[in-house]
């Protein structure tokens, strides 16, 4: 009996440092070559090729968007848990929908579904302001947290529908929706430039969804291509 107390203590003491080890690693510069290498084997080995979202994807540190459970797992070719059922998408995702929406210096941005506020944080480092609406309140003051103290200064985060979009800060240059949706949101296109672009996730929930661009003309017109497969929780809202 005391010697099975014995084994029993040995084995806890062996899990505990293992997880310490665990942690230790994963602290200070450790997480500035994480991301180094999440950037090489994730993103640049897959094709991103736009330096100012390689750039982006360098300097925003993920592990500061995720909860504390999640931390040890931030820089993995993966979407995370955030709460209340949602997710952060996988960095290889971001970075294409990023690359995709041909972002500059001078854009102005709306992100549909904020969620941990990581994507609207790589988006600021590129553009001049980011404008993010999340339906989930907890998620939008915890994001919205976050992006002031990490000192993302141009970002705006607003609770509402944004399948509405945020009209008084419209025409927007670029948007980006991060949760699937039947359909293109019509005020999403209506606050989209002559000119600008949009990618969102089209297709029905828990099925197979498919990346969409949609570019808006100077004259107007509307163009969608497809981009390739994905998998985002659905959007929610709109009109019911
Ligand atoms: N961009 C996020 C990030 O960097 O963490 C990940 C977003 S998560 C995949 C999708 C988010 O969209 C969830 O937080 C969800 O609550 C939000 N969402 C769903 N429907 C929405 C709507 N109609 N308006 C605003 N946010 C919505």
């Amino acid at each position: 009996m005391k010697e099975a107390k014995n084994l029993l203590f040995l084995t806890c003491l062996l899990w505990l440092s293992e997880i310490s080890m665990a942690i230790k690693t994963l602290h200070g510069d450790e997480y500035t070559s994480l991301r180094k290498s999440m950037v090489e084997t994730q993103i640049e080995m897959r094709g991103i090729k736009d330096q100012r979202v390689l750039d982006a994807m360098l300097s925003v540190p993920r592990h500061k968007f995720v909860p504390p459970n999640q931390v040890p797992y931030a820089y993995e070719d993966r979407p995370l848990p955030i709460g209340e059922g949602q997710t952060i998408s996988q960095p290889y995702i971001v970075a294409l929908m990023c690359e995709k929406l041909l972002l500059n210096p001078e854009d102005r941005v709306l992100e549909v579904g904020t969620g941990s506020g990581y994507h609207a944080a790589v988006i600021s480092k590129i553009v001049k302001e980011v404008y993010t609406v999340e339906i989930i309140p907890s998620l939008g003051n915890k994001a919205k947290q976050v992006l002031g103290k990490e000192g993302y200064n141009n970002v705006k985060v607003k609770i509402g529908d944004g399948y509405y979009g945020w009209e008084e800060h419209s025409p927007f240059d670029a948007i980006v929706v991060t949760a699937s949706a039947t359909h293109i949101p019509p005020p999403l296109l209506k606050q989209l430039k002559p000119g600008g672009r949009m990618v969102i996730p089209i297709g029905g929930a828990f099925q197979i969804q498919s990346l969409i661009l949609v570019q808006k003309s100077s004259e107007g017109k509307v163009k969608t291509e497809s981009i390739c497969p994905v998998r985002f929780v659905p959007l929610r809202g709109g009109p019911q």
